[in-house]
């Protein structure tokens, strides 16, 4: 890595804003090489302006991820017989062989259903094809899962009910263009910085002709630049929309043509609504009525309004329905499919969009197909060239399902891949009890010592972003190619060359013969064809040559003639083409305060941490920024409480315990609690945020209602305290000092 290298474009790896980033190599004549935390050389990162998804732009974590790509790496197989014995190296042909004797007893034993794998948005879409192929086509169970099943899984259930496929109608463009922009159950600010950096500038640029609302508990760096912020209860927000709409057509705000030519499914709507009356709603939310009517002006009166959502929405027990109330709203005023509006759900990662397209999710099939469809199920089978029946019918365990099926005894093989259940899965120690009953629980990562890696038999050294040639779709449904500018680390490889040599070791040798990722993106390009999330015209050579493409893109599309945003011409992807007000009642949480429970804990992100901190984690700038996780809460909350700003506090739900320490604020609304979800057991000052969630999850989409659950908050003496991480120690006091149970 000593020579000079030219600088290189590809996409950032962490949030679903899918930044364009230039990539400088580590060793430049004249100047000294810098180094990362384990000595290797580092590579740097910056905007990179020609790519239409930034312009330019990167927050601190695409600006520092040159600095995760080599310290604390896993370099080898390794493997061990029980959770309790040490991991020793073994080789890669023993590892998959492990895996394939695994699969072979299985099958014999309990069928394909005893059989799962949990990926990733992290994944290339190549990673996730070919995972799909495996598990779908070779194997015959549709229990793969990834985590986008906790992250937006509600909005691809409420894009297909309202709009008949998945698939963000708007793109970043609007942001330039909208005159209410309605943020709701999004910290924009912190977890899409670039986007929010450009949702600002339009609002300094026409300060009295653009306005900003925010719908959060808590207010956040993003709801600090709102024009209108409403604090509404956790749980409210489906409420919040129907009073909305009853305020709209009370106006006779509603766009009767666009209705009537256009939707279907309105009178159900109208009949839900009508109970929905300011009052009330103003009520169930905790909000003031005058603010709600403001904010129904806003849709009344503006020509483009476009809504922005993202986890606050999705994880939920309602998510789907929250989702549809959303798009209600922009049925309602037609306010969709032009410039500068519509509904658009920000992803959480890189590159759950590709997964979605890819068919990665236990119901799925590539091309935005549905395994319960006999058509679509028959030509994926044909494009595979595997026999018919081969796919089955039923929808496979999703990502809490699979975890309900160890804890039952009936999964033998656990393959995790580029995620780190340990820390992002609700109710962890049931987690943790359900993993021991699986007989092989194999980790695809590219770094050691994470938490799920204490719960794992083999460990696979996968190659990650950087040092494999692969796509990635970001939330405004752009493709950028990812090229592999690093030598893998260590023995690792990329994800998609372990399922496919598994595939072959099985004896599927054509189907998982591959020369490169290059033609595995082909075939699974080709089976998008005629698809709404067509990309059969691209292949890794074309968007090396003209870079980062929106899909559609069929075969012969015109690279200078980009399809920005879906249903301009008001036929939807429905198959009467018409779009369908999707309406449910609210119910609110699934578990509210109580008098045991009071207060309602509800999780977030900070700016300079992503995810479960793999990687963020590495980096001795973002860890200054965050050095620990805080529990945030009203002043008065904590007068009633007992507690004290800046002193530690122990934190308990139905389900588990932690100590963290107190930050008082009145950015939080009375009732509730904030606490980060990123800190797992390996790190300091651990906090298993997501041990204290609940699994409860929304009917339709399956996804988890990670934002919201009952505890109580106690303070934790200092004179007393239990040494850091005796664990057992810390749970018999806190049993005593909080006594609740
Ligand atoms: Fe990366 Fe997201 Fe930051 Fe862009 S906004 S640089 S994609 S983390």
């Amino acid at each position: 890595m000593t020579e000079k290298i030219k600088n290189l474009t590809t996409q950032c790896p962490y949030c679903g804003v899918g930044c364009g980033l230039e990539m400088q190599p580590p060793a430049e004549i004249g100047k000294a090489v810098r180094r990362d935390a384990d000595g290797y050389p580092m590579w740097r990162s910056r905007g990179d302006r020609n790519h239409p998804s930034n312009l330019g732009q990167i927050c601190i974590k695409g600006a520092t991820v040159g600095e995760t790509l080599s310290p604390g790496r896993l370099n080898q197989p390794l493997y061990r017989d029980n959770f309790n014995d040490k991991y020793r190296p073994i080789s890669w042909n023993e590892a998959t062989d492990k895996i394939v004797s695994q699969i072979k007893k299985s099958l014999i034993k309990k069928g394909p259903n005893s059989i799962a794998m949990y990926g990733s948005g992290q994944f290339h879409t190549e990673d996730y094809y070919i995972a799909q192929k495996l598990l779908k086509g070779a194997l015959g169970t549709n229990n793969f899962d990834a985590n986008s099943r906790l992250c937006m899984s509600s909005a691809v259930a409420g894009y297909n009910l309202s709009l008949g496929s998945d698939g963000p109608p708007c793109c970043y463009e609007d942001l330039d263009h909208y005159t209410v922009a309605f943020l709701i159950g999004t910290n924009t600010a912190e977890c899409h910085p670039v986007l929010f950096q450009r949702l600002l500038k339009r609002k300094k640029r026409h300060p009295d002709k653009v306005k900003i609302i925010v719908i959060d508990p808590r207010l956040t760096d993003t709801a600090k630049a709102a024009d209108i912020y409403l604090p509404i209860a956790p749980g409210s927000d489906l409420a919040l929309l129907y009073g909305i709409a009853n305020l709209v057509l009370k106006k006779n705000g509603q766009n009767t043509e666009f209705i009537e030519n256009h939707t279907d499914q309105y009178s159900e709507f109208l009949e839900i609504v009508k109970n929905w009356t300011p009052r009330k709603v103003a009520r169930f939310c905790g909000i003031p009525e005058k603010k709600l009517e403001e904010v129904a002006n806003m849709f009344n009166h503006h020509e483009r309004v476009l809504s922005l959502w993202s986890m606050g929405v999705n994880q939920r027990r309602e998510g789907t329905a929250v989702v549809g109330g959303l798009i209600n709203l922009h049925l309602l005023t037609g306010q969709i499919g032009k410039e500068g509006a519509g509904p658009f759900s920000l992803t959480g990662q890189p590159n759950a969009m590709g997964g979605r397209e890819a068919g990665g999710l236990s119901h799925l099939l590539p091309g935005y197909r549905h395994v319960a469809s006999t058509k679509h199920r028959q030509v994926v089978e044909n494009h595979w060239d595997f026999p018919a029946g081969s796919i089955s019918e039923e929808p496979g365990l999703n990502a809490w399902q699979q975890i309900e099926a160890m804890e039952k005894g009936e999964i033998d093989l656990w393959w995790v891949a580029a995620t780190n259940p340990l820390v992002s899965m609700p109710d962890l120690n049931r987690v943790k009890a359900a993993i021991k009953n699986c007989s092989l629980v194999v980790l695809s990562e590219a770094y050691v010592n994470t938490e799920t890696s204490h719960y794992a038999h083999l460990l696979l050294p996968a190659a990650q972003w950087s040092e494999k040639a692969g796509v990635m779709t970001n939330s405004e449904r752009r493709i950028t190619y990812c090229p592999a500018f690093r030598p893998c680390f260590g023995q690792s490889r990329p994800d998609w060359e372990i399922f496919a040599e598994v595939g072959q070791k099985l004896g599927f040798i054509d189907q998982f013969t591959y020369g490169s990722s290059s033609e595995v993106y082909s075939e699974f390009t080709a089976l998008t064809h005629g698809r709404l999330c067509d990309s059969s015209g691209l292949n890794h050579e074309l968007l090396k040559s003209i870079g980062p493409q929106q899909w559609p893109f069929p075969k012969g599309g015109n690279p200078t003639k980009e399809a920005k945003r879906l249903y301009e011409d008001k036929r939807f992807a429905t198959p009467n083409g018409r779009a369908q007000f999707y309406t449910k009642q609210p119910m609110g949480i699934a578990e509210p305060p109580c008098d045991m429970y009071p207060l309602v804990l509800t999780v977030g992100r900070y700016l300079g941490q992503w995810h479960t901190m793999t990687r963020t984690g590495k980096v001795n700038r973002l860890n200054k920024m965050h050095p620990e996780p805080l529990l945030e809460i009203h002043p008065m909350d904590a007068k009633d409480m007992n507690i004290k700003d800046g002193e530690l506090s122990a934190l308990n739900s139905r389900r588990g315990y932690l100590t963290v320490r107190v930050k008082e604020t009145d950015r939080i609304r009375r009732g509730t609690v904030f606490l980060p979800m990123h800190w797992g057991f390996t790190q300091t000052n651990h906090c298993e945020t997501n041990n204290l969630m609940h699994e409860q999850s929304c009917p339709v989409s399956k996804q988890p209602e990670l934002k919201a659950s009952a505890v109580i908050v106690a303070p934790v003496n200092p004179v007393n305290q239990p040494i850091e991480n005796d664990k057992k120690g810390f749970v018999k006091y806190v049993k005593e000092i909080v006594n609740i149970q």
